[in-house]
């Protein structure tokens, strides 16, 4: 018997035990909440919230309460069976209907319909809109009843928006038809002009409109200068980076090539573009989804409608074409609110490459958006304020101060007074007679003797030559800056030429100094995971959890993240739950995860607990909630107390004397750091030459077994070595499996 509105609010005194039952979450995030109250009183709505926002429970929480079938509007079959399993995951009963089924499937389905039993029907709008469908609906609506419509990426509706689709236009019949059922209506994209489109074209009545900020506060962003070498940083990067990436680059060919090459490196990667069939593309992406390969290099072919929420960065590896579309690209990043990283190769010679795209487009209007949207790239490439700031200024949201969490916030470029170059350039521009662009500027100033140099005479101007001391990409630097504070103008028309302007007599005059960022700034190291604040042995209980998820989603063919997501994991890791009461505390553990997962799971983190000797884990589960946690940090305090002292010279020996702990205890404490990969000098620990042999013998008896190790060994090797050796051993194998 299903619940009504009026049910639910005595069964589910809160919306947050609901929450709490079906989903396993804690609490509701941003506007959630309110639009689910409202979605309760069968109000129509419009939702739109970035990418990540949680759209989906919007909806689903409200389908749960209400009687009868929520149907949901879903325009791609992939998400659809995504969302579908992933609802089923958590006990809900869910379904689709799609051409991908047989007709007997198809029939077996609708029956279920007919009975009730199905809280979410997702349907394309094909199907739903297709004559031979409404008796259906009339029958579910006479039965079981309709709770509503939710019609997810809803801006397919309007030819403004960057995704349309005109089976959406037909949408507006659902209103007609059953004017009593309530739309709520979902959508990403922000622009009030898509969003008046969406109200009209589906025809709501006296919609309550959301709309949810833009900042993706978890994402980090930063833009690097792409050196000539690039593919070694880019692969630096990557190694930095834990988790799942996409890398996007502008062509087939250079998708395959550093896909080529990533492998050769050792990392599972695989490409992603028009150029391969069908079926591998569906392979490769599949392949990504479910964790078998860590990064998919693609052309924005890729990403449209993937719902992986645990990608934990996006790399452009060429410049991206606009910043609506990097907004939306690097978005695909963090969807699960963990902290992801996105960052921009970028340089001028990509830009050229650009370019010269653009002066193919056969029509005149469409060179010139593109070139005015590539121009809003290189701004924002160039810019030494906040990226985040740039991002949501262009979606029409201010943003005020340092965001903290992008590369010219974390650590601002130097700004040095640059007065004497712009002066040396501009009066070069003069001398030049303000008729040549940029490149010809800064081949006189740098004293080229090119043909056309010498032709024009240039090379006999006072200026030629007097900017030696500056590289070429100097002098660029400091047009672009000069361009940027107005100090100098260009024209844009056919070809750039460079123009004084008022600003630049200032400067020639000395009535204003001339100061630049100085981009060259050293690789911001950052690691964006929040793997960084685990102690080691957290760390390392998260990859057993990992590698857990992994097997339990192969064995039921789901993407890793339907079976938890990774800050499931991690609260896992941090608190250690080895009782049925403590695991349903885990955020995202709600009633059916915890039957289906919770034996399996704490006994892999009990088994943890036991090999690597930590407090008792039922102790653990026994003291109050936070305990655990305060606990946990204690232990962890604990190894960088070990840590310190190692790395001020004491040996293992002195560290246990000047602690008054066992010898066992601190040799626990090195393994755990090793295995964990923090600094622990090895070598000062065991010699090279005895750490060699102890090498060959894990090779040979596998690292499971120390008495095994020791049996290769022989007894004059002792354990406290074997376990120091092996942990670093361990630490090997695991990066090298590059998950
Ligand atoms: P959108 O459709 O807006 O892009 P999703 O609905 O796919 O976003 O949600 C993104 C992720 O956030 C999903 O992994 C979802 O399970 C998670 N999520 C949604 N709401 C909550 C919440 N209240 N607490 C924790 N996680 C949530
Ligand atoms: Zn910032």
């Amino acid at each position: 018997m299903p619940l009504s509105a009026a049910d639910s609010a005595s069964t589910f005194p809160s919306l947050e035990k609901a929450l709490k039952h079906f989903f396993g979450y804690d609490e509701f995030r941003y506007r959630q909440r309110t639009v689910i109250e409202q979605a309760l009183k069968g109000r129509d709505s419009l939702v739109v919230m970035p990418t990540g926002g949680g759209k989906s429970l919007c909806y689903q929480l409200p389908a749960l309460l209400k009687v009868g079938v929520t149907i949901v509007v879903s325009p791609l079959i992939a998400l659809m069976q995504d969302q579908v399993q992933a609802l089923q995951d958590n006990g809900i009963a869910a379904t689709f209907l799609n051409s991908s089924l047989s007709q007997s499937e198809l029939r077996s389905r609708e029956a279920r319909l007919l009975t009730g039993d199905i809280k979410l029907l997702y349907v394309a709008p094909e199907r739903l809109l297709n004559a031979s469908f409404w008796p259906l609906l009339q029958r579910l609506q006479q039965t079981v009843g309709i709770s509503a419509f939710a019609i997810d990426e809803a801006h397919c509706v309007s030819e403004w928006g960057h995704d349309f689709r005109p089976e959406y236009r037909q949408l507006y019949q659902l209103k007609q038809q059953l004017p009593q059922v309530p739309i709520m209506a979902l959508t990403a994209t922000a622009t009030e002009r898509v969003r008046t489109d969406i109200v009209q074209q589906l025809r709501l009545s006296d919609p309550q409109i959301y709309v949810s900020g833009f900042n993706r506060q978890n994402l980090y962003y930063e833009v690097r200068p792409k050196p000539k070498q690039a593919y070694a940083q880019l692969l630096a990067l990557v190694r930095q980076q834990a988790g799942a990436g996409i890398i996007y680059c502008l062509s087939r060919k250079r998708v395959d090539e550093v896909a080529f090459r990533l492998r050769q490196d050792g990392i599972a990667a695989l490409p992603y573009h028009a150029g391969l069939s069908d079926d591998e593309r569906r392979e490769n992406q599949a392949r990504f989804i479910r964790d078998d390969v860590r990064i998919m290099v693609a052309t924005i072919a890729f990403g449209m409608g993937i719902n992986k929420p645990d990608v934990r960065f996006v790399i452009h590896y060429d410049v991206p074409r606009n910043l609506e579309s990097y907004y939306q690209e690097a978005g695909r990043a963090g969807r699960d609110g963990d902290p992801a990283h996105c960052a921009i190769f970028f340089s001028y010679a990509d830009v050229a490459t650009v370019e010269f795209l653009i002066n193919q487009k056969p029509s005149e209007p469409e060179q010139r958006i593109a070139r005015q949207q590539l121009r809003q790239i290189i701004n924002y490439a160039e810019s030494a304020v906040c990226r985040r700031k740039i991002q949501l200024s262009y979606f029409g949201e201010s943003f005020a101060g340092s965001c903290g969490n992008c590369d010219n916030c974390l650590s601002p470029p130097p700004v040095e007074d640059w007065t004497v170059e712009a002066q040396k350039f501009l009066s070069c521009v003069a001398r030049c007679r303000e008729r040549f662009g940029m490149n010809h500027i800064i081949d006189v100033l740098r004293g080229s003797q090119k043909k056309r140099i010498v032709e024009l005479g240039h090379d006999q101007l006072s200026t030629h030559g007097i900017g030696k001391d500056r590289s070429v990409d100097e002098w660029r630097t400091l047009c672009r800056s000069l361009l940027h504070q107005d100090l100098l103008e260009e024209t844009t028309d056919g070809y750039s030429v460079l123009r004084l302007n008022a600003g630049s007599w200032q400067v020639l005059k000395q009535q204003i100094p001339v100061h630049i960022h100085v981009p060259q700034r050293a690789e911001t190291a950052r690691k964006t995971s929040d793997d960084a604040q685990l102690s080691p042995e957290e760390s390392l209980l998260l990859g057993r959890l990992r590698s857990l998820r992994k097997r339990l989603a192969d064995e039921q063919y789901v993407p890793p993240y339907v079976v938890f997501s990774e800050a499931s994991l991690r609260q896992m890791a941090q608190q250690r739950p080895v009782t049925p009461a403590a695991f349903a505390q885990i955020s995202g553990v709600g009633k059916r995860k915890l039957e289906q997962y919770g034996d399996t799971f704490t006994g892999e983190i009990a088994q943890f607990c036991r090999e690597h000797s930590l407090d008792s884990a039922a102790d653990l589960a026994d003291s109050s909630a936070a305990a655990p946690a305060a606990q946990s940090r204690a232990v962890a305090d604990t190894h960088f107390v070990t840590q310190t002292l190692h790395q001020q010279g004491l040996s293992a020996a002195e560290i246990a004397v000047e602690r008054g702990l066992r010898l066992g205890t601190i040799i626990n404490h090195l393994t755990l750091l090793l295995e964990a990969g923090e600094a622990v000098e090895l070598d000062r620990l065991v010699s090279p030459e005895r750490q060699a042999p102890i090498f060959a013998a894990i090779e040979k008896a596998g690292p499971h077994s120390l008495r095994s190790i020791r049996d290769e060994l022989g007894e004059t090797f002792d354990y406290n070595e074997i376990r120091l050796v092996r942990a670093a051993w361990e630490l090997r194998h695991s990066s090298e499996g590059g998950s």
